[in-house]
C-alpha cells in the first residue's frame, strides 16, 4: 500500500488529517493480518490435499516458499520471502509497475531473492544484495505458485543436448490446486493479470473511453458517448450526450472532456477513500445510520414478529374455517359469525401487510450490511491507486450523471454526480468533514 502518496494527496486536497490517517491505515493491515491468518488456519481439506499429491512438484520452490524439512516434496512458506511476494502483489494493485517496484524494494533495502538465500545459509551476501530486476518481479507477479497451486510443464526443451528451454502454451501446462499454502489470495492474483493486461496503452485509433458506458445524461438519460479523434492527443478526448446531433438532436451536448471527467471521479474516489479511512464509524453512520446496536436489536425484534405473525396469519385461516362449520351447523347465530368473520379477516390483513413491510425492511437492512463490507472491501484493495484504470474504474462505479453546464459568475460550471457501486450516491456536504489539523 503507498500510504505516503495518499497522504501527500491528502494534504494536498486538505481534507485529511494525514496522521489519523496513518493509524487508520497501520490498524487495517493489522485487522487484515488476523484474516488473512483465521483463514489459513482453516481445516486441511484433506479431499484437496489428495488432489495436490497427483501434481508432484517438478522444480524448487520459487522465492516465497522453501521445502518442508520433514516432506521433501512439500514446499512450506519461507514467512521473510513471502511477505516481499505480497509486498509486490500489493504494490502492483496500488498501480505501480514493475520497474517501479523494482525501484521501491531496492530504496527500501529489501534483499534480492539471491541476497536472501545467501544470507539463509550463512553465506557473504552477493554484490548488489538490493539491486531488484523488473523482469524479476513481472516472474513473480506471472506466477501462478502463489496462490498454492502447481503450475507444471511450464517449458520444454527440444532436445536432451539444448539447455535453452521452450516456454509451453496454457494448454500443455498442467495446474494442479491447491498443492501448498497460499501466499497470494487468488483474487488478488487474477486482478494483478488483469491490471497487467491492460499494461500497455491503446493505439489513438482505438482509443476507448475509460468511462465508456458508465456516464448517462442528467436530463434525457441517455448515454454520453464517447468521442476521440486521431489529430488529438487525447486531450480533447470527450463525452456527450447520445441525443446531441449539432443542434438538430432532441438533447444538448453535455459536452465533457475526459481529463476533467477524470479528475473528478480521481477527486471523489479520493474523498471516500480519505473519509473511511479518516473516519470509518462517520462514513459507516453516513452509510447507514440504522445500523446500531440498537437497531440490530430492533431487527431481530422485527424479524421475530414477521414470524409470530406468519403464524397467527394461519391460525386464523384454521379459526375462521371452524366458526365457518359452527355458522352451518347452527352452534353460533349468523350475526355473530359475520361480526366474528369481519373481525378476523381485518386481524388478517393488517398482518399480512406488517409482514410484507417488515419483512422488506429486515431484508434491506441485511442487504445494507453486506454491501457496506462489499464497498469497504474495494475501498482496501484500492488504496494508494496513482491512475484511474479501466478495472478500478469499473470496480468502485456503477453510474456518472453528466448535468448539462451552466453559467456562474460567468464561469462554466457543469454538475457531475457519481454514484457507486454497493452504496450509491454520497453526498459529501451532508457528512461530517473529516477534522484538518495545521499541516
Ligand atoms: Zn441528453
Amino acid at each position: 500500500m503507498d500510504i505516503a502518496s495518499l497522504v501527500q494527496q491528502g494534504q494536498e486536497c486538505g481534507g485529511v488529517d494525514p496522521l489519523a490517517l496513518r493509524q487508520r491505515l497501520t490498524a487495517l493491515t493489522a485487522e487484515q493480518a488476523v484474516l488473512m491468518e483465521q483463514a489459513l488456519a482453516l481445516p486441511e481439506d484433506t479431499e484437496k490435499r489428495a488432489q495436490g499429491q497427483a501434481g508432484e512438484h517438478l522444480t524448487k520452490p520459487p522465492y516465497g516458499y522453501m521445502v518442508s524439512s520433514a516432506d521433501k516434496k512439500l514446499w512450506i512458506v519461507d514467512e521473510e520471502a513471502a511477505a516481499v511476494v505480497k509486498r509486490i502483489f500489493d504494490l502492483c494493485i496500488g498501480g505501480k509497475g514493475p520497474m517501479q517496484i523494482a525501484k521501491i524494494l531496492k530504496e527500501d533495502k529489501v534483499l534480492t531473492a539471491k541476497a536472501h538465500y545467501a544470507k539463509k545459509k550463512g553465506k557473504a551476501l552477493p554484490e548488489n544484495p538490493y539491486d531488484w530486476r523488473d523482469s524479476t518481479i513481472v516472474g513473480i507477479l506471472e506466477r501462478m505458485d502463489y496462490c498454492g497451486h502447481t503450475v507444471n510443464f511450464k517449458s520444454y526443451s527440444k532436445s536432451h543436448k539444448l539447455k535453452k528451454r521452450i516456454p509451453t502454451t496454457k494448454e500443455q501446462q498442467a495446474v494442479f490446486y491447491n498443492t501448498h499454502e497460499a501466499i497470494v489470495e487468488d483474487a488478488v492474483f487474477e486482478r494483478v493479470q488483469e491490471l497487467r493486461a491492460n499494461k500497455r496503452r491503446p493505439t489513438k485509433a482505438d482509443r476507448q473511453g475509460l468511462f465508456s458506458g458508465l456516464v448517462y445524461c442528467a436530463d434525457c438519460g441517455s448515454k454520453l458517448h464517447f468521442a476521440t479523434c486521431k489529430s488529438f492527443n487525447g486531450s480533447q478526448d470527450h463525452y456527450r450526450c447520445a441525443k446531441y446531433k449539432s443542434n438538430t438532436g432532441s438533447c444538448t451536448a453535455h459536452f465533457i472532456r475526459e481529463e476533467v471527467l477524470k479528475q473528478i471521479v480521481w477527486g471523489r474516489i479520493f474523498d471516500v477513500t480519505a473519509l473511511f479511512f479518516d473516519d470509518i464509524m462517520a462514513f459507516h453512520e453516513m452509510m447507514y445510520a440504522q445500523r446500531s446496536a440498537e437497531t440490530e436489536k430492533e431487527m431481530k425484534r422485527r424479524k421475530r414478529e414477521v414470524g409470530q405473525a406468519k403464524k397467527r396469519i394461519v391460525e386464523l385461516d384454521r379459526i375462521f374455517k371452524r366458526i365457518y362449520e359452527d355458522d352451518i351447523s347452527g352452534a353460533i347465530s349468523h350475526d355473530r359469525f359475520l361480526k366474528l368473520s369481519a373481525e378476523y379477516e381485518a386481524e388478517q390483513r393488517e398482518l399480512e401487510e406488517k409482514v410484507k413491510a417488515d419483512q422488506q425492511e429486515v431484508d434491506t437492512y441485511e442487504q445494507n450490511k453486506s454491501d457496506f463490507d462489499s464497498f469497504a472491501a474495494i475501498i482496501r484493495k484500492y488504496v494508494g491507486i496513482k491512475e484511474l484504470t479501466p478495472t478500478i474504474v469499473n470496480e468502485f462505479i456503477k453510474k456518472i450523471i453528466v448535468h448539462a453546464p451552466e453559467k456562474v459568475d460567468g464561469k462554466r460550471v457543469q454538475k457531475v454526480d457519481i454514484v457507486f457501486n454497493f452504496v450509491g450516491e454520497i453526498n459529501f456536504l451532508s457528512v461530517t468533514q473529516p477534522k484538518r489539523q495545521g499541516a
